[in-house]
């Protein structure tokens, strides 16, 4: 039977960059991965002669190079990976668009300090002092108690308005919780977004896969794809290996699930007292290709958060899809643009129970209804657009489901992290979107830190 250091479940962004710790250091690794390729929840494919991503609008944490002491460049630090081999382009500019106001903000924050004095002038010394505290909080230390962002955020903003503003963004970009966020979430996400800012790798999500898979391979980690786990061994609530859906079995001292915590718990047969809730937040995702490019028609914004109520509702709406905001997103507007046609992606708030009870033929209606809803939000927003696109592509919150085997189609995962990685088995850790780092740089930044904390430091120095 073959035997490991760690073996890692998942080849998304969290599992690869954990892999490249490990194998840096000469353990013997092995990741698992359900899939044909590597990238999970940001992924890759093709369709009629189009490369396309299957998340990416932005990565987030944008810092230029040699920035110190940003986690962009702690974390290429880490996996030892050149700034220039990201080949980032800076975004244009975005905004966020309710009713009557819209902010704009890009990768300099004075420029959406700037748009908050001019249209809350009122709130200018709240947002400042709001600044002051998010700057001084360590929003990664493991030790944070969970808090309501909301409520924080309020004791500095009072316009009800502004906080939906802020708050916009920041929830549909990274919140496993139903209209609101934990605070340490709030502030990891606004440095994020709103001070560090939206950056795009020229060839997309493939360029950082590729990366991670070259290094990880380089330094010899060993990856099986079509390996799905379907049980994690344990005795005495001590991991010590996995069990293939082949009936493979596997052994391993540690054991870096990035499945999710409902998913991992529910992998293992022992009875353990924890029973993770499964998160509610799934989404559909448009993409439209258009003859003409955005920046042809005069269209400058990279990513818009749009929001035709006064308030922001951010839950799982009562219908398949919620199309009364959207995150609207044109990948043209970096820097450099190497796509060929125009493309935007719209995200929409989406229920995969209703999803997943539809029959053939609903499914397929109901898409339909996703297509002309984002095709609306286009035609409101850009009415210079006003031609049909030549290229559509839609997934559901069950496209969710089956290429990430998230319950629930959930993108954020469950409402019930564990900050430190640690579960009731000894030797099992969480990586990635359930230890609570979301999105590309913050999956990345789990797996690395999570390894280093639970497989290369000294045995007893972690806790
Ligand atoms: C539509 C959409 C848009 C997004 N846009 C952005 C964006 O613009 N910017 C950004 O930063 N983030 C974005 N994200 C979020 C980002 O993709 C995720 O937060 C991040 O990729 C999560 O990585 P992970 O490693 O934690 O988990 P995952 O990507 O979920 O990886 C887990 C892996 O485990 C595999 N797996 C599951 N079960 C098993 C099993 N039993 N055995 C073996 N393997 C298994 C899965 O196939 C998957 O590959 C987006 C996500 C979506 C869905």
């Amino acid at each position: 039977m073959k035997s490991y250091d760690t073996i890692i479940i998942g080849a998304g962004m969290s599992g690869l960059a954990a892999g490249i710790r490990l194998a840096m250091f000469d353990k013997k690794v092995l990741i698992l991965e359900k899939h044909t390729i590597a990238g999970g929840l940001n992924s890759f494919y093709a369709r009629k002669g189009r490369k396309l991503d299957v998340g990416l609008h932005a990565m987030t944490n944008f810092a230029k190079k040699g920035e110190r002491g940003k986690p962009l460049t702690k974390l290429l630090k880490q996996l030892r990976i050149p700034y220039s081999e990201l080949a980032l382009n800076e975004q244009h500019r975005s905004k966020v668009v309710f009713p009557n106001k819209e902010l704009s903000f890009t990768n300099d924050l004075n420029i959406f300090t700037d748009e908050i004095i001019s249209k809350f002038p009122h709130e200018k010394d709240g947002f400042m002092a709001l600044l002051e505290d998010v700057r001084n909080f360590n929003e990664v230390s493991l030790e944070n108690p969970y808090e309501s962002a909301k409520e924080r955020v309020s004791k500095f903003i009072d316009d009800e308005c502004l906080r939906e503003m802020i708050f916009c963004p920041l929830l549909i970009y990274g919140s496993a919780w139903e209209d609101d966020m934990d605070f340490s979430q709030f502030v990891i996400m606004f440095k994020s977004i709103f001070m560090e800012g939206f950056a795009r790798p020229e060839g997309g999500v493939r360029r950082v896969i590729t990366l991670l898979m070259k290094k990880y391979k380089e330094l010899g980690g060993e990856i099986k794809f079509r390996s799905g786990v379907s049980e994690i061994l344990t005795e005495d609530t001590k991991a010590k290996g996995v069990k293939l859906e082949t009936g493979e079995v596997l052994l391993a001292d540690k054991v870096l699930s990035s499945i999710g915590y409902p998913e991992t718990v529910a992998s293992i047969k022992e009875d353990l007292e924890v029973k993770p809730r499964v998160g509610k937040l799934s989404f559909t995702e448009t993409i439209l290709c258009y003859d003409k490019k955005p920046a042809e028609l005069g269209i400058k914004d990279t990513i818009v958060f749009y929001n035709e109520n006064d308030a922001y509702h951010y839950r799982k709406p009562k219908t398949l899809f919620d199309e009364k905001s959207a995150v609207v997103c044109l990948p043209n507007n970096f820097e450099i643009d190497d796509y060929s046609d125009g493309m935007i992606r719209l995200t929409f708030m989406a229920n995969f129970d209703l999803w997943e009870n539809l029959s053939e033929e609903e499914y397929k209606n109901e898409k339909n209804k996703v297509l002309e809803a984002s095709k609306d939000i286009v035609r409101k927003l850009y009415p210079s657009i006003d031609m049909e696109p030549n290229f559509v592509d839609i997934f559901t919150p069950k496209t969710i489901k089956k290429f990430t085997s998230h319950h629930g189609g959930t993108v954020y995962g469950s409402i019930d992290k564990s900050r430190d990685g640690k579960t009731p088995v000894n030797g099992l850790y969480l990586i990635g979107t359930d230890q609570g780092f979301l999105g590309i740089v913050g999956a990345m930044l789990s797996g690395i830190s999570m390894a280093n904390l639970h497989c290369l430091m000294p045995a007893g120095a972690e806790s």
